[in-house]
């Protein structure tokens, strides 16, 4: 298949954090030291060699960059000091760019105005909504849910939910376009085959492939399990704080977002409540996951926090802040001061919003869905080509 060379690709990816790729000089040491490489999709050499030639669209049809979790043992041992792990996340950062047809994500990936800016006027938004709509600020006590009543924040957040899930899935359709590749490539099924509703074929392969693959994308989702077979112990640490941060916050994403009429109460509930108890555990793995990333990053203590992004710090510094002031909205309730916790609750808002709408469709949030969907379209993809169904 010809490949239509793009010269000035490794400038642009330039602009994506990408540093030291024109230092490689092909010897193959990264691949093989890598434990998640594998014979049908090497990485991160090739891909490496593509983005040296440059090869955009076999880049983009690449699924390698996301089968990588970034041990870093690969930058640890490359002979050219080529940093090959923070290649493939500059690639990550570069293909969610690619996927994004709005052109939002190249533009928060690559201005650092436009970052700071959009994550001001959304919360300028937010602030504004509340100083011409919020409820009255009762002082005898606390009474959130008059402030600002759950049920018109829960249409507002079922409005958001609607497109931020259309945003992302939109995009997550043309990485699944990209990395199933042409469709001729799979074996045709004979005419009286076509026609069980269960083969129906979607880009070639036949629809009951997908479905009994599907359960690869559940537990690579809810597990992450092959980040757990990446690298040594210290970096299987990695993998749990990875794991802390991701289930954490689709948790509170999942509170707050579809269950805000039963997360947000003006009595509390009982310690043992599973409400109560699902956000104390949202709560402690945001703040541990976060907290561990942050003094990883400034103190540079490992190999994949050597180098950090702009993007890298707007998501943990949101992430970290969200939780502590959902925490001082607890105290603030639990204390009984009612101005306080109104205030807070717009603080709050004001970071939170910003980052679900940024974060989710456009940027370091994206990864989490699209990691097990590639691992789950290659399961797809090997048992498509294998077979004559
Ligand atoms: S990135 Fe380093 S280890 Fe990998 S092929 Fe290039 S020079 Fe070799
Ligand atoms: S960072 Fe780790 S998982 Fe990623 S390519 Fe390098 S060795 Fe493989």
């Amino acid at each position: 298949m010809g490949s239509v060379v793009n010269p000035e690709l490794m400038e642009t990816l330039e602009e994506f954090g990408l540093a030291d790729a024109a230092a490689c000089f092909n010897c193959g040491n990264c691949t093989a030291v890598c434990s998640l490489s594998s014979e049908e999709t090497p990485f991160p050499r090739k891909v490496i060699r593509y983005l040296q030639l440059g090869m955009n669209d076999r880049l983009i049809q690449s699924p390698e960059p996301w089968l990588c979790y970034y041990c870093g043992d690969c930058s640890e041992t490359c002979p050219r000091q080529a940093n090959p792990g923070e290649v493939m996340m500059g690639l990550r950062r570069y293909l969610t760019s690619a996927y994004d047809w709005t052109g939002i994500s190249r533009l928060f990936y690559t201005s650092k105005v436009f970052e700071v800016m959009s994550i001001l006027v959304i919360a300028a938004l937010v602030g504004l909504g509340f100083y011409f709509f919020h409820g009255p600020m009762l002082t005898d006590r606390v009474a959130l849910n008059v402030f600002a009543p759950n049920r018109v924040i829960e249409i507002l957040d079922l409005v958001m939910l609607a497109v931020l899930s259309f945003l992302l899935l939109s995009n997550a359709w043309r990485l699944f376009k990209a990395v199933m590749g042409d469709p001729g490539q799979y074996p045709d099924m004979d005419i009286s085959d076509r026609q069980q509703p269960l083969n129906r074929s979607i880009l070639g392969v036949p629809l009951k492939l997908y479905l009994s693959e599907a359960k690869e994308f559940v537990v690579q989702f809810l597990t992450q399990k092959r980040f757990a077979n990446c690298g040594t112990a210290s970096q299987r640490k990695q993998w749990v704080v990875h794991l802390l941060i991701m289930t954490g916050y689709s948790t509170v994403f999942i509170l707050v977002v579809v269950g805000i009429r039963w997360f947000q109460r003006d009595e509390f509930y009982p310690i043992w409540h599973p409400v109560r108890l699902l956000g104390y555990y949202a709560t402690f793995a945001i703040l541990y996951g976060t907290t561990y990333a942050i003094m990883g990053r400034l103190n540079k203590s490992k190999t994949v926090y050597q180098n950090s992004h702009s993007t890298d710090w707007v998501f943990l510094i949101l992430l970290w802040l969200t939780t502590f002031s959902g925490i001082l909205i607890h105290a603030t309730r639990w204390l009984e001061m009612p101005s306080a916790t109104y205030y807070i609750y717009v603080i709050h808002l004001m970071i939170a919003v910003p980052m679900l709408v940024l974060e989710v469709p456009f940027a370091k949030w994206t990864h989490q869905l699209y990691r097990p969907l590639v691992l789950y379209l290659m399961k797809v993809r090997q048992r498509a080509l294998q077979s004559n169904q």
